[in-house]
C-alpha cells in the first residue's frame, strides 16, 4: 500500500522552534517546504525574499518559501473571531489564518500534511491544549496538522497513523522552558539562530495603541473593494509621527529620510502633503481628509485657515530647530484632491501642549 507522498508544508517563522520542527521531519526524511507569510507587522516585505531563503537554505538546509498575505491578513483584522490579545495580536485568528493559507497551497506543493514549531503550553493563550485544538479544527486541518516538538503528548495525526512519519522520532516538549529546544538546536549542530519573542509589531504595546485608534477610522473609510489601500495603510500606521488634527483627520509627519521617503511614495492622490521650504523638516501626510473636512471644519469650530496654520504648526515644531528652538519658517502645502492647490506661507510651530493634544 502506498503511504502518499512524504511532504510537508510548514509554517516557518525563522525562529528557533520552526526550524527545529522542519528539522526534525527532514531527520526522518520528509521533504518539507517552509512557509513564510508576510504582512507589514511580521516578517518584512517581499523584495528580499530570494536573499532571506538562500540565507536558511545555507544556514539551517531548509527550503523556505516567501508567501505576502497582506490584503487577506489585514481584512481578518477587521473583525477577529477569537479577539486580540492582550495589544493588538489577534493570536489565535493568526494562525488560523494562516493555516488555511498553508492547506490551500497543499495541492501545489503537493504535500500530504503540515507542521508546525508550536509547544504545547508555550505561550499562555495560543499554545493551551484546548486552543490547539481549536485552531485545529476551525482551520479546518484536523487531523492532518503535525506538532513534531509537542506531538508524543498529543493524539496521533494521520502522517503518524499512515506510517508516513515515526510518532517514536517526534518529541514532547511542552511548557515555556528553553533547555530542551537548545539541546535539540546543538543535536542539529544549529548555533546561530533568532533569540525567542519579538518580531511581531502587533503584539507592540506602542503600536497597539495606535492601531486600536486609527484602525477603525480606517476600515470605516477603506471599504471592502480598497484591499491595496488598506495595505498601504497599514504601512503607514507602521511610520513616523502621527497625529489628529481634529478628531477624525489623520497626519503623518516622517521621522528621518527613510520615513519621508516612504510617506512619498504611499501619497495617494486625496492626500496633502506639507514641507518645510527654507530649511530641512519632515514630510508630512494628510490622508484622506478632504472627503471628511467640511464637515469636521464645521463641527469643530475651524476655517480652512486654522487647519492649516495647525498642519503647518505641527510640521515646524519637528522642524530644524533655531537656536535650539522650534521657529517660524515658510513651510508648502499641497492640497490634494481635484483641485490640486499649493501654496507657501509662513506659520508658526505649535506649542508643546497643543502638540500633546493632537498625538497619537
Ligand atoms: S504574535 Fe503576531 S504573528 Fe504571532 S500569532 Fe500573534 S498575531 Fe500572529
Amino acid at each position: 500500500m502506498s503511504l502518499g507522498r512524504r511532504r510537508a508544508l510548514a509554517l516557518f517563522s525563522g525562529g528557533l522552534d520552526s526550524i527545529l520542527a522542519c528539522r526534525v521531519l527532514m531527520e526522518q526524511g520528509v521533504e518539507v517546504v517552509a512557509l513564510r507569510f508576510i504582512t507589514p507587522f511580521f516578517d518584512g516585505d517581499v523584495a528580499g525574499a530570494a536573499d532571506y531563503s538562500a540565507t536558511m537554505q545555507a544556514k539551517y538546509g531548509i527550503h523556505v518559501q516567501v508567501l505576502d498575505v497582506s490584503r487577506d491578513y489585514i481584512n481578518m483584522l477587521r473583525a477577529p473571531q477569537h479577539g486580540f490579545g492582550r495589544h493588538f495580536n489577534p493570536c489565535i485568528d493568526c494562525k488560523i489564518f494562516m493555516l488555511r493559507q498553508a492547506r490551500a497551497l497543499m495541492p501545489e506543493f503537493q504535500a500530504s500534511f503540515l507542521a508546525t514549531g508550536e509547544v504545547l503550553g508555550q505561550r499562555p493563550m495560543s499554545q493551551r491544549r484546548d486552543t490547539l485544538h481549536l485552531i485545529e479544527r476551525e482551520s479546518g486541518c484536523a487531523g492532518i496538522l503535525l506538532r513534531p516538538l509537542s506531538a508524543r503528548l498529543l493524539p496521533p495525526t494521520k502522517p503518524e497513523l499512515t506510517g508516513l512519519v515515526d510518532r517514536e522520532r517526534l518529541y514532547r516538549l511542552a511548557g515555556r522552558g528553553r533547555k530542551e529546544q537548545q539541546a535539540l538546536a546543538e543535536h542539529f549542530n544549529i548555533v546561530d539562530y533568532p533569540a525567542p519573542a519579538g518580531g511581531c509589531l502587533l503584539a507592540d504595546v506602542n503600536l497597539a495603541l495606535r492601531f486600536r485608534r486609527l484602525s477603525p477610522g480606517i476600515f470605516g473609510v477603506v471599504r471592502d473593494n480598497g484591499g491595496d489601500s488598506l495595505v498601504d495603510d497599514f504601512r503607514l500606521l507602521l511610520l513616523g509621527r502621527h497625529f489628529e488634527p481634529l478628531p477624525g483627520l489623520w497626519f503623518i509627519l516622517g521621522r528621518d529620510q527613510k520615513d519621508n521617503e516612504r510617506l512619498l511614495a504611499l501619497r495617494e492622490p486625496g492626500d496633502w502633503l506639507l514641507h518645510m521650504v527654507d530649511r530641512p523638516g519632515p514630510v508630512a501626510l494628510l490622508r484622506r481628509g478632504e472627503r471628511v473636512m467640511p464637515n469636521l471644519l464645521a463641527e469643530n469650530g475651524l476655517d480652512m485657515a486654522g487647519l492649516e496654520a495647525r498642519l503647518a504648526g505641527l510640521v515646524l515644531r519637528y522642524g530644524k530647530k533655531v537656536a535650539g528652538q522650534p521657529a517660524s519658517g515658510l513651510v508648502r502645502i499641497e492640497r490634494g484632491g481635484p483641485s490640486r492647490v499649493s501654496r507657501e506661507e509662513v506659520f508658526a510651530p505649535l506649542a508643546d501642549e497643543l502638540v500633546q493634544d493632537l498625538v497619537v
